[in-house]
Formats: C-alpha cells, structure tokens, sequence
C-alpha cells in the first residue's frame, strides 16, 4: 500500500465559552491542518494536527503546513506502513514531529479500513469500551475554577486538571486550595505549570498544599529545572512538555526525573511513536495520558483509540480539548462525544469515521 495522493485542508476551531488561557496564552479560536491520504488502492485516511496557538509548545499551524508542504511531493508513492512512512517523513524533513504526526494518524486510519480493523486493534487491542476524558480547566479566578469543578464533577468526569502560571503565585495557591475544598476524594486532580513557574513558586506552591493529593504537571520549563526541584516538592511530578521524543522519555526515566507524563500524540509524531511510549511506560509502571494539544473528530478519535490500549491502572485520560464544540465534529453521523465523562470508542474500522470532507471547503493543496 503507497500513497497515491494527499490533500490538505484548514479548519478554524472555535473554543466552547470564547477564550482558554494555558499559560501565558490566551486564545479564541484554533486552526486545525487537516490531511487525507488516498492509497493506490483507493482506501482513504485521514490525520489531523492543531497546535494550541503560537507559544504554548515549539510549533505553529503556519509551521504545520510549511512542514506538510515540505514533505507533500516526496510522499507521494511512499509505503503506508507506519515504521517505513516514518524513515521516509525523517529523510524529507528534520523534526517537525507535529506535522508528520498527521501523516502517521492517516495511514493508521487507512491500514484499518483497508483490513477491516479499528485503529485500536492496530495498536495492541482495546482494553475497554468506554474511554475516560479528562477536564482541564484554564487559569481563572476562584470563582471561575470552583465552578468549571463542580460542572466537571456533575458531569461525572473521573479526572480533572487544573492550569496555574502566568501570575503571582499566591492567586494559584489560593485557587488550588479553594478546589481542594470542593472535590471530590474519588475525583483524580492534576495541577498544570505548562513550564510557567519559577522553581521557587513551584516549592511555595507545593509546600503549602501539601496536604492536597493533586500530581504536579510540567511545573517549570526545562527537564533541567525540574530534576532540581524534584527532592524540595511534596507532590509527584508528571511531566509533559518537555517529553518532545522518545529519546527524551528514556532519558527523564532512566534518571528518575518523574512519576507519570502527559504525552500528547502529535508532540511524539503520531500514533506509532504514542504506541512505543505507551510500552516503555507499561514496562516501567509509570501513568500518563493520551492527549493533544487541540483537534477536532480526527485527533478526538486518535486519543481515543489509543488510550483504549493503555493498561487501565496507568491510564490517566485522554484530553484533547476544554469542552467538545459543534464546529469540531467532522462525522456529522457518529461524532466523538462525552457521555458521563466517557467517551465510547468508535466501532467502524479505522478510526471509525465517517468524515464529511465538505465542512472543511476547499483543499488549499494537493499532491
Ligand atoms: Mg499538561
């Protein structure tokens, strides 16, 4: 199976309540990259990729498409096979694991409809039916976050995660306690730096939450700053976005650098990547996630059908986005959706898709 044609579409995604910040990024809208891959056996997948703006992570929808463009032409005619596609992605561009990434999710989509199996199947078999989402909730105020917790919990969420950074200190210690009041034991809570704090507000803020059982996430920038900080915090540290590959992983692993990870699928470079992370993190006990940093119907089925394989006592959610929006439905019959803070895993082959190509117009390149 080779590519016989691939064709690029954009779509804008809206964010459900008019603005999320992450960080020191606040944002209202998303541009998603699409692309569709056709085989010369006529089967078609698809991928996705949706950076969450300009600065939250070293990537960019302009780059996406630089990058998707760069390596358009030379695909064509290229093995479908996820190990082979990738070595020909790696000798067309250097890095840009984000934009090959939408590549890898397609020809997954298209090796299950060509076999009759779902992508969840491909990667290992699924361990359940019914997949958890996580609730992240964005850096607000008391009020704000108090209430986003209690709709989380209403909505029978297992896990939530809740933004700090980008502020005094203090505000996110005085936020984080007042969540600490209001949720639930049985309710998982991670708290999210996205590399926003300083190594002495991250100590502060531990220390005087210490009697709170939340996970500390990606507290400060570098892999560095957080090896420093691990023996003077009183939570276990996960880290996200400095797990930029493999290579990374290993190394924050063999140097006991953290307890679990938030790994995002197209920061790794897609499914086949996310399926070797998830092993070497079976292999070594350690919990994370199946998330992106943003995406419609494509990227919401790949967190899905990957977070199925992960043994289930190490499986903290998938996340992709706050809430699901109308605009981010591609299969206007069998769209990703959250019931009970679940998510059932689509049962067509592939990513088990139906996808109507005309909500995103036009393609804006083919080759
Ligand atoms: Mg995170």
């Amino acid at each position: 199976m080779n590519i016989k044609r691939i064709r690029v579409f954009k779509k804008t995604l809206p964010i459900p309540g008019g603005k999320v910040t992450v960080g020191q990024a606040t944002l209202s809208e998303l541009d998603s990259t699409i692309v569709q891959v056709t085989s010369d056996s006529g089967v078609t997948g698809w991928g996705e990729t949706c950076p969450i703006g300009p600065i939250y992570g070293p990537c960019h929808a302009l780059g996406a498409r630089a990058a998707i463009m760069e390596m358009g032409p030379g695909l064509i005619g290229a093995c479908l096979n996820p190990v082979l596609l990738h070595r020909k992605m790696n000798s067309l561009l250097n890095g840009h694991s984000y934009a090959k990434a939408a590549f890898d999710i397609a020809a997954h989509d298209l090796i299950g409809k060509r076999t009759g199996m779902r992508v969840t199947d491909l990667l290992g078999g699924a361990a359940t039916e019914l997949v958890p989402f996580y609730y992240f909730i964005g850096v607000g105020s008391v009020d704000e976050v108090v209430r986003s917790v209690k709709e989380a919990q209403a909505g029978g969420y297992v896990r939530i995660q809740t933004k700090i950074g980008g502020r005094p200190v203090e505000q996110d210690i005085e936020v984080i306690r007042k969540v600490g009041e209001v949720l639930k034991r049985s309710v998982r809570w991670a708290v999210d730096g996205n590399r926003n704090l300083t190594m002495r507000d991250a100590i502060l803020l531990s220390q005087q939450c210490s009697d709170l059982p939340f996970v500390l996430e990606q507290p400060c920038n570098t892999l560095e700053e957080i090896g420093a900080l691990r023996s003077k915090v009183r939570h276990p540290i996960y880290i996200d976005e400095s797990g930029v590959d493999l290579s990374t992983v290993v190394q924050a692993i063999g140097s006991g650098l953290c307890d679990g990870f938030g790994m995002k699928i197209t920061r790794i470079g897609g499914l086949k990547p996310m399926a070797t992370f998830r092993d070497i993190c079976e292999a070594c006990s350690l919990p994370h996630t199946s998330d992106d940093n943003w995406g419609g119907d494509i990227i919401g089925a790949a967190c899905t059908h990957l977070g199925a394989t992960v043994r289930p006592n190490l499986f903290e959610g998938c996340s992709w986005v706050n809430k699901i929006s109308d605009e981010s439905h591609y299969d206007p019959k069998n769209p990703i959706r959250i019931t009970d803070g679940h998510i059932a895993l689509p049962k067509g082959p592939g990513l088990g898709l139906e996808i109507d190509e005309a909500v995103f117009g036009a393609p804006i390149a083919e080759f």
